[in-house]
């Protein structure tokens, strides 16, 4: 068989915590102002309680709400797909599995948190919702989920994609959303950015402070994250628990699981689900791939840092490169946030995952194979997850051992195809991040009592 495919009857109806079967402490998140543990009642200006709950709950199992399945119904469960073309061309013995997550409206992952933030949201008689984008996913997922339960919703677009990215943008205000471009003179943050550098390209850091503040100023609104916290990596496990399903149905266990890390969303919700069976012993390797021009795992450091570049948000402990992390200007390959969520840095921390730095231009290579093999055009940032399922493939071939490998076919790259030409024109260059940048960046890091 080609493709593994799931009726709506087999969607998941719960969500699956691995906060329940961690055998370590996960270090909690830190007000910024009083160096303590924070409580639920400090996250009450920016998330609905519903979420808050969710972001602290150590609960196995949470239920996934009636209305948010009945959206989900759209487009999940999602095709798991043998790359049987791709597995020729490579002449592997290594069966090669893709999740496909591109088959959602907004074309990626993140509408299955974006569909549960604002059903919460709703449900607590919030009126709208504001939000950051960089490459425009996030923004165009949350779009079409507040136009589904008639929120309005205001995006801060990192400026230098919102100019390269008009459809992207076109694309949000055709589901009913306001955009604009970050620094923005709308709030505090994006003033002070523009005073400073009235040409600031703009970064993630940047436009999350933009949208923190005009959440908390406003008694109608909260704040939407589309990565990083633990309940958006809880609304992904829908992935991994439709493939396991899948994978039974074509009679396979993973022997790798791979996918690509910006925030760590797709990641951990392909990966957790699997990553549940290691913590009760099985053999599995997991691998988290980023890229080398934003190494937050494999260079940055694990410590706390603020969630954004103004220092507004609390402190969390995780792999970053400093949260005045500006991302290289040449890098086409998405993936660039400074920081990686803490759940995916506490695996990294303690030996349960592995984690891979690629250069962007074998990024690129990697998909434009997949794309002529498999049909997909994927995104740039599934690419990063291609690239190295294809490198275990071929090493599969060398050694002559057979291996089930699966990764997570994040979304597809309709709206990436300016990186696809640069790169077919061969003006696509590699740049590594240097170490001495982290170590520099982090010299004014927050000072959290009580923790190294
Ligand atoms: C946003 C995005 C990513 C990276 O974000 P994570 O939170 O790490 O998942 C990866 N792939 C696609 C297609 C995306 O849109």
């Amino acid at each position: 068989m080609v493709k593994y495919l799931l009726s709506e009857e087999d969607l998941p109806r719960s969500w699956y915590n691995i906060v329940a079967d961690l055998p370590f402490e996960l270090p909690p998140p830190m007000h910024p102002a009083t160096g303590q543990p924070l409580q639920p009642e400090d996250l009450a200006p920016l998330f609905p309680a519903a979420l808050i709950e969710q972001e602290l709950t150590t609960e196995r199992e949470i239920e996934i709400a009636e209305e948010v399945r009945e959206v989900y119904r759209l487009w999940r469960p999602t095709p798991l797909y043998r790359a049987r073309r791709l597995e020729k061309a490579l002449g592997t013995p290594a069966r090669i599995y893709c999740k496909y997550e591109g088959a959602s409206p907004a074309g990626s992952h993140k509408l299955n948190t974006a569909v549960a933030q604002a059903f919460y949201n709703k449900a607590e008689g919030v009126r709208r919702l504001t939000t950051e984008t960089g490459a425009g996913q996030w923004g165009s997922a949350l779009a079409m989920a507040c136009a589904f339960f008639d929120l309005e919703c205001k995006v801060y677009m990192v400026k230098v994609s919102y100019h390269q990215k008009p459809y992207r943008r076109v694309l949000m205000e055709t589901w009913g959303a306001q955009v604009v471009p970050s620094p923005s003179p709308d709030t505090q943050a994006g003033r002070a950015v523009l005073a400073e550098n009235p040409d600031s390209p703009g970064s993630l850091g940047i436009a999350i402070s933009e949208a923190v503040e005009d959440a908390a100023g406003r008694d109608d609104t909260k704040y939407s994250l589309g990565s990083v916290l633990n309940h958006v990596l809880l609304h992904q496990t829908v992935i991994g628990l439709e493939a396991k399903k899948q994978l039974e149905l074509a009679g396979d266990y993973p022997d790798v699981v791979i996918a690509s890390v910006g925030g760590g969303s797709n990641f951990a919700g392909l990966a957790f689900p699997f990553l549940a069976d290691k913590l009760r012993g099985r053999n599995l390797r997991v691998i988290a791939v980023e890229p080398e021009a934003c190494p937050s795992l494999t260079r940055g450091v694990y410590t706390y840092d603020f969630g954004d570049t103004a220092g507004m948000t609390p402190l969390l402990k995780m792999h970053t490169l400093g949260h005045s992390f500006l991302p290289p200007g040449i890098h086409a390959g998405g993936l660039r946030y400074h920081g990686v969520s803490p759940l995916v840095s506490v695996l990294y921390e303690n030996g349960l995952i592995e984690a891979r730095a690629e250069p962007q231009t074998a990024v690129f290579k990697a998909a434009v194979e997949f794309a002529r093999c498999e049909g997909i055009v994927p995104a740039p940032e599934s690419a990063h997850a291609i690239k190295v399922a294809m490198d275990l493939a071929v090493e599969a071939r060398e050694t002559g051992r057979s291996q089930v490998i699966l990764f997570n076919l994040s979304g597809h790259g309709h709206f990436d195809l300016g990186a696809y030409e640069q790169y077919l024109a061969g003006k696509l260059q590699d740049y590594t991040y240097p170490r001495e940048f982290v170590e520099e960046a982090l010299k004014d890091r927050p000072r959290v009592p009580n923790t190294p």
